[in-house]
């Protein structure tokens, strides 16, 4: 019997992108694949590796930010072929990317959706066909475009253009029914298969037996669409293709006549949501619709990364609660914001009272297609570990949370109106991501925030994700803030688990509309990638691009315009991992601190001349200290390795990070006796004040991984490094 229902994964809220799987019993496809798509699946143990099929609605970090760092897992894993779809623009989207992403052994088919295209029979398959839709955006000419005419018209922006699909299921056979062959005579057996299959039998008595007399008659595969309008700009482009109306969608009747179920998924914003025009269209379709509402600029998203949120409350409860906070969520909103949430979505729920089916989708949301009497929604996967009085024992003063997201008001934070004296007081270090290679449930790829309070913060690389776990640590209100008032993002290499994430941080700072200058550090090749993928998504971020190798003997007008910019000195030293692999040292002039991040290296001489009595250094110790060869293939530092660098500066505090997720909670700690070390956590926050007291705590923070023989719980988890 056929089994096939939708489910979305990434809703659009909060940290993810949006991404959609459709299941069968032997196939996977996938609807974009957002940031976050492959650490989600991991949380919730969906196995990507059964996706074929990637259908594209757009190229921007919410659709296409998931899209490498799944790529590299599948093709790491042994995956060797997938069929990808998108808009125009996908494969220079590639070709872009060939600087970090080169995976031969995966064959990619890429098909591009061409402007003002609409595609019959885009892909199909013995479960599916599917077409796709081009929309474009409608632009109002600027002032200065339309001061010699009279009239101000919209014109067509076919460079933002957006694809939605439309799936249609092949029909779903009947269900065989044993009693009335029974009834008939025939006997059990393989007779029973072939007319189950639909195959005319004959019996031992020379009677024929149709399997229309033993099996229920077909019923027509439900049709599914998924509409792209990610601004009211395309609304006009969703109403008028013709191809998206009630007579084409509603009316694909099967050979019998019957009419399709047509389920249809929006990726949307509120503003397109609650627009007239966009609902009068959807009610057009017929009320037996089902409709799933997505946004992309929801906030209420619930913790969905509920490993994580587990272990920082137990290391909050057990080791300290200012160090391990409890990651931020609705609960932690104001009475008010949570009023007006239910406001706004009880508004647009009124507008769309007209179809019988509608509901705001969020991830892990079923929707059953088949078998004919489960059709409909399945809410059961959606059942969260997580109790809300979780965080009823941590609410704190600064409950907050704004209804939607403010761009144009970044106010700050008390805790970013603290006037430094010392060195103690002038900042603070954030690990947003401490795993290499590839995120898992407790440790996303690589992301550190250095928060210097009124001075702005800096990233020290950026994996994919790195925006999600901001969120989770500052809460909405403090977060336009922080990003806002980014000054550098440094990113240390082009290995996907450290670069990745810079596209949703720089999207989310051009919806900001900050004046700040961002200063962008990295590999030359960040730069070009920056370029095409901004080409691709007709898009323009505000950055100085500056090259990491300028910074490894800095000539005077850039250490000027640092200084003025960040009031940091910045040096960049290469070390040994990967071609133009850069770490960091930083010098803060004003409350005489040294900082060195050591990006991904082997032990690196010319880091530990550059780190001498380093304040603090926070450096890779990617593998156990018994697995130096293994290191030394992959360009990476042991434990031990990592530690005998640090002394070798001479570093005052030590923070190892970057630890293979074979370890799946704590790496292997063999230098407990060190009175200057800890190791990192994701959303693990350090005032500089905290620094001294890290070490005496590291004993306790391993007692809470201990199993019941008094061994640490870090059993290998099979991935690759
Ligand atoms: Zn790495
Ligand atoms: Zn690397």
């Amino acid at each position: 019997m056929v089994q096939c229902h939708l489910q979305v994964i990434g809703s659009g809220k909060g940290e993810t992108g949006f991404s959609i799987i459709l299941f069968f019993d032997d196939h996977r496809y996938l609807f974009d694949c957002g940031e976050g798509t492959q650490r989600l699946c991991a949380e919730k143990g969906l196995n990507l590796f059964r996706v074929d099929t990637i259908f594209f609605t757009r190229l921007d970090a919410c659709s296409a930010g998931g899209l490498f760092g799944t790529l590299l897992t599948l093709a790491d894993a042994g995956k060797t072929r997938l069929d990808l779809f998108g808009p125009a623009g996908l494969s220079s989207f590639f070709s872009a990317s060939n600087c970090f992403y080169r995976r031969p052994l995966l064959e990619l088919n890429l098909k591009e959706v061409g402007t003002d295209e609409v595609v019959q029979s885009l892909y199909q398959d013995a479960n599916i066909e599917v077409d796709a839709v081009s929309l474009s955006c409608e632009d109002w000419p600027r002032e200065r475009d339309y001061t010699n005419s009279q009239q101000k018209k919209p014109r067509m922006n076919t460079k933002k253009a957006v694809v939605s699909y439309i799936v249609t299921m092949k029909d779903i056979p009947g269900k065989f029914d044993p009693v009335a062959a029974t009834a008939l005579k025939v006997p059990k057996g393989p007779l029973f298969g072939k007319l189950s299959r639909g195959e005319t039998v004959t019996l031992p008595d020379g009677r024929v037996i149709l399997p229309s007399q033993v099996v229920s008659e077909p019923f027509p595969g439900p049709c599914i669409a998924i509409i792209c309008c990610p601004s009211i700009h395309y609304i006009s482009s969703v109403t008028s293709t013709s191809r998206l109306s009630r007579f084409a969608l509603r009316n694909v009747k099967d050979s019998d006549g019957k009419e399709r179920h047509l389920c249809m998924v929006h990726m949307a914003t509120h503003a397109v949501l609650k627009d007239k025009r966009y609902i009068e269209w959807a009610i057009s379709l017929g009320e037996e619709v089902y409709h799933f509402l997505l946004t992309r600029d929801s906030l209420d998203a619930p913790l969905i990364f509920e490993a994580q949120a587990e272990l920082l409350k137990l290391l909050s409860s057990s080791v300290d609660e200012k160090l391990f906070q409890i990651p931020k969520d609705i609960s932690n909103w104001k009475e008010a914001d949570r009023k007006a949430l239910d406001e706004l979505q009880r508004d647009i729920m009124e507008r769309w009272s007209k179809v019988k089916g509608v509901m705001f989708g969020d991830s892990l949301l079923k929707y059953h297609l088949a078998p004919r009497n489960r059709i409909g929604v399945d809410p059961s996967a959606m059942t969260r570990k997580l109790q809300v009085d979780m965080f009823s024992e941590c609410d704190g003063e600064s409950k907050e949370g704004p209804l939607s997201i403010d761009f144009k008001t970044s106010e700050g934070v008390q805790s970013l109106e603290t006037s430094p004296g010392c060195f103690e007081d002038s900042g603070e270090l954030i690990f947003l991501g401490t795993g290499a290679a590839i995120p898992s449930k407790l440790r996303n790829v690589s992301g550190i925030y250095l928060h210097l309070y009124h001075r702005g913060g800096i990233l020290l690389d950026c994996g994919e994700g790195t925006f999600g776990q901001m969120f989770r640590v500052f809460g909405f209100h403090e977060l336009n803030y922080v990003i806002g008032h980014l000054k550098l993002i440094f990113i240390s290499h082009m290995h996907a688990d450290h670069h990745l994430g810079i596209l949703r941080i720089l999207e989310y700072r051009l919806k900001l509309d900050t004046e700040q200058p961002l200063i962008i550090m990295g590999p030359s090749e960040l730069s070009s990638w920056l370029s095409s993928y901004q080409q691709v998504n007709d898009q323009l971020f505000h950055y100085v691009f500056m090259d990491n190798e300028s910074f490894t003997c800095p000539q005077q007008p850039i250490v000027d315009y640092l200084s003025s910019n960040i009031g940091l000195q910045v040096e960049t030293v290469p070390v040994l991992h990967c071609f133009h692999a850069y770490g960091i040292v930083l010098y803060d002039n004003v409350f005489e601190w040294k900082m060195v991040y050591s990006g991904d290296t082997m032990p690196c001489d010319a880091l530990i001349d550059a780190g001498q009595g380093a304040t603090f250094v926070i450096h890779e110790a990617t593998f156990e200290s018994s697995m130096d060869q293994l290191a030394l293939e992959k360009g990476h530092c042991t434990f031990k390795q990592a530690v005998e660098v640090c002394k070798a500066m001479k570093a005052q505090w030590v923070i190892l990070t970057h630890f293979s997720q074979r370890y799946s909670k704590l790496p292997v700690i063999d230098s407990l006796s060190d009175n200057n070390l800890f190791v990192a956590f994701d959303l693990l926050r350090v005032p500089f004040s905290s620094l001294s007291r890290l070490p005496s705590l590291l004993p306790v923070v391993c007692d809470q991984f201990k199993d019941e023989e008094g061994n640490h719980s870090c059993e290998p988890n099979g991935v690759v490094e």
